[in-house]
């Protein structure tokens, strides 16, 4: 053989716990956990479609829709912002994306891959006015305003209702991103006239990241089944796509083969959403924020996203203190304790710290875990300079 078996593989495979307190993914629970280890089922399997059914209804819960094309993407997060382009634009259609940080930029850059006219509304770090989205609806005339509801790199979370009705008068569609705020805040697809949800699996849904549940209004599905040309990325079809999640009256079709542990994980996660109800959890990620708030501020940390209204709770971004090196406090607390913080991403990269509380990890203890470690961090951190 001209490629030998690689020395590294005869070693064992060894994952050490770390503690996720970072903007995701976060530890699932247990029994999500217990969920990946059931015998594999083929993705055609009637048992499949039962799981599938389930998942349909546990999404159709999170999201408070009762859309007939709800499923979840085999792909991250990501994937759902492919799927929305993909299927609702056109090339040369108008697309106008709110931008409070990096997210709504990652989102620009794939509407432009897909050839819309893309306009940007930028306040990083800041949520935008009805009056704002209003105005720039009414000159710019978009096919589609995509909103990023909790935006992980700033910590700002951006109020949507009110929007649907702006965008339904003028024929514009609603796509919004609730990868980091879906069961942390409120969130009513319906009921807020939005056309289509994303969220991620990995953050408040307590599931391993690479599943992504998604659901397209009535409107949406229209624009999908009546679009001049075919939907240029087959993965994402979601014509295709749902047949096989048996979302419209007509029989299954193969469209892929979904990895059925990563579906049972999702099950778990969402039963586990349907028992403890969410607006009990969304009190409880209220709770824990405010903890955590007091704590950082006790230890003199200034917040990146000054009102605190405007606070996305699972992720909260603080301002690193003058005179500390952000990669070096993050570095510190891994080793130390093996728990992940974050530093800032794109627009805040140096200049913040990102503390998640998500999904298993929200509760108290672990609020008082991490602030513990910041403390003997920052002192540690601090010391080394001078
Ligand atoms: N949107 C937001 C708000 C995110 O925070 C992330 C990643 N954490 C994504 C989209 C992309 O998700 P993924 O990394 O799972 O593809």
């Amino acid at each position: 053989m001209e490629v030998p078996p690689p020395e590294e593989l005869k070693q064992p495979l060894v994952v050490p716990y770390k503690l996720l307190m970072g903007p995701g993914p976060s530890n699932p629970p247990p029994r999500v956990m217990n969920a990946l280890t059931h015998p594999i089922l083929g993705h055609m399997h009637e048992e499949m479609f039962q799981i599938m059914d389930d998942i349909k209804k546990g999404i159709q819960y999170v999201f408070q829709t009762k859309s007939k094309l709800t499923l979840a993407l085999s792909a991250s997060g990501h994937s759902g912002m492919e799927a929305i382009f993909s299927n609702l634009i056109e090339p040369g259609d108008r697309v106008l994306v709110l931008v409070n940080g990096y997210w709504g930029q990652r989102a620009s850059d794939i509407a432009k891959r897909h050839g819309a006219q893309v306009k940007t509304l930028v306040q990083i770090g800041d949520t935008f006015s009805i009056i704002t989205i209003d105005n720039a609806i009414q000159t710019f005339r978009p096919k589609l305003l995509f909103i990023i509801h909790g935006e992980t790199s700033t910590g700002v979370c951006q109020p949507l209702e009110g929007i649907g009705e702006i965008t339904k008068r003028y024929n514009c569609l609603l796509a919004v991103d609730t990868v980091a705020s879906l069961a942390a805040v409120p969130f009513k697809m319906d009921a807020w006239k939005i056309d289509v949800a994303y969220t991620g699996s990995q953050k408040m849904l307590q599931a391993p990241a690479g599943i992504t549940p998604i659901a397209f209004s009535d409107r949406a599905q229209h624009v999908i089944f009546t679009r001049k040309s075919e939907v240029p990325v087959y993965y994402v079809d979601m014509k295709i796509l749902g047949r096989q999640w048996g979302c419209f009256d007509s029989s299954r079709t193969y469209h892929h083969t979904t990895c059925s542990s990563l579906l049972y994980a999702l099950r778990e996660a969402l039963a586990l959403a349907v028992e403890e109800g969410l607006e009990n959890r969304i009190e409880k990620q209220k709770f824990c924020a405010q903890k955590l708030y007091e704590g950082l501020q006790n230890l003199g940390f200034e917040f990146y996203v000054e009102e605190e209204y405007k606070r996305l709770p699972s992720v909260t971004t603080v301002k690193v203190p003058q005179g500390i090196n952000s990669n070096e406090v993050v570095a510190y607390v891994m080793k130390k304790f093996h728990i992940d913080i974050q530093g800032g991403l794109g627009p805040t990269a140096g200049k913040v710290f990102r503390i998640g509380i998500m999904g298993y990890n929200t509760t108290p203890e672990k609020v008082a875990i991490v602030l513990e470690a910041l403390k003997d961090a920052l002192h540690n951190c601090r010391k080394s300079k001078f």
